[in-house]
């Protein structure tokens, strides 16, 4: 979930008009409590998170990323670069299936991170092919599960070094987050939502054009929304590291937990949700409805495309 001092303000600003948005509030995916504004984290930044002492990486916590390796001695060509960085900042234990969404959108396949060993080559994650363009990608994951959710650093505060580079040397960005609109509380009835904010105004349309148009079973609804300005996380603030490209903006993607969890055979750990992705005919709905939606958001948004929102698809014939 991203917030940030604004979150505050603008929750001021709504109990004065009653706007009930409160519920937006809800802290991370398998936790719900932290983080209802920036101040509400342990830890300021990712730097102060890595040097407390208190998290370890590789006990407590990784960072995993990937970056294409393009080169260009052509006389008569210039190969087209994918844009778009793929990021998930709560990985792991923190906002659950975010990691697997990240890599896989991403284009490549899921894989644990594995232990540095000077004798062998590093393993792990594949690309995919098939056509898949294999995308720059950045993620921080929680291996345990923290108290209060410690390990979570709002978006507005990441300054994790990688995370600067991968989203600053992109053009668009898209990041996954994890939040429960019911911040815990029990429901009988699943809301399986996404909120989309960022402030990338066309990158927003294209992600709601096309998983609208992907999620059409009412039986197996999927609420899409883009946030309102008033919204405590539309992530427009500039400082959130989605909106840290090239270009100035990014789009940032809020899962319910009843949606992810939808995704997956089993959502309890990492090696289960990596096991049984999509495995099963209605996670398989609505993991590959959600992957194949926001690639091709992202492969209409770099060749300059806008989804309208209502009449024919200018992509149709
Ligand atoms: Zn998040």
């Amino acid at each position: 979930m991203t917030t940030s001092r604004r979150a505050v303000l603008t929750t001021l600003a709504a109990a004065a008009v009653g706007v009930p948005f409160l519920t937006e509030l809800a802290g991370g995916g398998s936790t719900a409590s932290a983080a209802t504004g920036g101040g509400g984290d342990r830890y300021g930044s990712n730097t102060e998170l890595y040097a407390s002492g208190v998290y370890l990486e590789g006990e407590h916590w990784v960072r995993r990323f990937g970056r294409a390796e393009p080169f260009d001695n052509y006389r008569d060509f210039t190969p087209a670069l994918p844009l778009t960085a793929v990021i998930a900042p709560h990985g792991g234990a923190i906002e659950a299936g975010t990691s697997e969404l990240c890599m896989t959108i991403a284009g490549y396949s899921m894989a644990a991170a594995t232990l540095r060993d000077p004798a062998k080559p590093p393993t792990g994650l594949t690309p995919l092919g098939g056509g898949i363009p294999a995308r720059d990608y950045w993620m921080f994951e929680a291996l345990v599960s923290a108290p209060n959710n410690e390990m979570h650093v709002t978006s507005t505060h990441c300054d994790d070094p990688i995370a600067l580079s991968v989203v600053g040397g992109a053009k668009y960005a898209v990041s996954l987050h994890g939040y429960d609109p019911f911040d815990g509380s029990p429901h009988t009835t699943p809301l399986r939502k996404v909120l989309i904010g960022g402030a990338d105004g066309r990158l927003k349309q294209n992600l709601y054009g096309a998983l609208t148009k992907t999620f059409t079973d009412s039986a197996r609804r999927v609420v899409v929304e883009i946030a309102g300005g008033s919204s405590a996380i539309n992530g427009d603030d500039a400082a959130n590291i989605v909106n840290r490209t090239y270009s100035g903006g990014g789009a940032q993607l809020e899962l319910s937990t009843d949606l992810r969890a939808a995704m997956f055979g089993k959502f309890g750990s990492a090696s289960d949700r990596r096991d049984t992705a999509g495995v099963g005919v209605d996670q398989a709905y609505y993991w590959n409805g959600f992957v194949n939606s926001i690639r091709t958001a992202i492969d209409r948004h770099e060749r300059g495309l806008t989804w309208l929102p209502a009449g024919p698809d200018p992509m149709a014939g």
